[in-house]
């Protein structure tokens, strides 16, 4: 089995807003199955990053998405053979916002327009990959297992989007239900995973970080220049900028 982050996830949000950049893991096992596909800013490295792994969209045999909300599964229809794998509670009761909106019934009816299969807690996608349902941050969130004989990573969506959130032992954000979401955080660590691959930050083990990423912020200025600001983590996990 191969693990490979396509795109790397992080939290990132300014005075303006989110921009919600997911990651997106690409797991190579008996089937080759995307765990969450990002939003239509990140389409384009998407597709980069997929061709550069040597990897078409249209050899994706699983898509994963942990939940509905829209930082994590717009870019759902470039997989035109891929089953599309979806929390049953989240199909039900998830919204792309997080809270009602008037979008969300149209997307989930695109949704069923393709080769959707709901699952609950345990559902195998193959013998060494399965769903650990982890709800709260939304109703039916889904963490991904991956486990052979030498090593268990978990794919963690936001039930677990960054370092911090674990330690804490909760996500940043609780849609649905604030307990719930404690008690996926709670539920992840028992399963004593070797590396957890986070929604939105660098891999990690209890012992922190085991990469350490970094982001350009780039702005467009009136001239023909941008300002670029890169972020990045030290060893002791405190952000920095690199350069301004
Ligand atoms: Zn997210």
């Amino acid at each position: 089995m191969n693990i490979k982050r396509i795109l790397k996830g992080a939290g990132i949000r300014s005075s303006y807003g989110t921009m919600g950049a997911a990651g997106v893991v690409l797991i190579e096992d008996t089937r080759r199955i995307l765990v969450d596909v990002g939003h239509f800013g990140i389409r384009d490295p998407l597709l980069r990053e997929m061709n550069r792994a040597g990897v078409q969209c249209k050899d994706i045999d699983a898509v994963v998405l942990t939940h509905l909300n829209w930082d994590h599964c717009f870019n759902v229809d470039l997989f035109p053979n891929a089953q599309i794998i979806v929390g049953v509670d989240e199909m039900e009761k998830g919204t792309l916002s997080g809270v009602p909106d008037g979008i969300t019934p149209a997307f989930k009816s695109y949704l069923s327009t393709l080769n959707v299969l709901t699952v609950s807690d345990g559902y195998k996608i193959t013998p060494n990959v399965s769903i650990v349902y982890t709800p709260g941050h939304t109703p039916g969130h889904v963490a991904v297992s991956a486990k052979d004989g030498k090593s268990h990573t978990i794919m963690t969506g936001d039930a677990i989007p960054n370092l911090r959130a674990y330690r804490r032992g909760m996500p940043d954000l609780a849609f649905y239900n604030e307990t719930m979401a404690r008690e996926s955080v709670s539920k992840i660590k028992s399963l004593k995973p070797d590396l957890i691959i986070p929604g939105h930050d660098a891999p990690f083990t209890d012992q922190g970080y085991t990469e350490l990423d970094s982001v350009d912020i780039i702005m467009r200025e009136e001239q023909e220049v941008n300002t670029v600001l890169t972020f990045g983590k030290t060893a002791s996990d405190r952000p920095v900028v690199f350069n301004a």
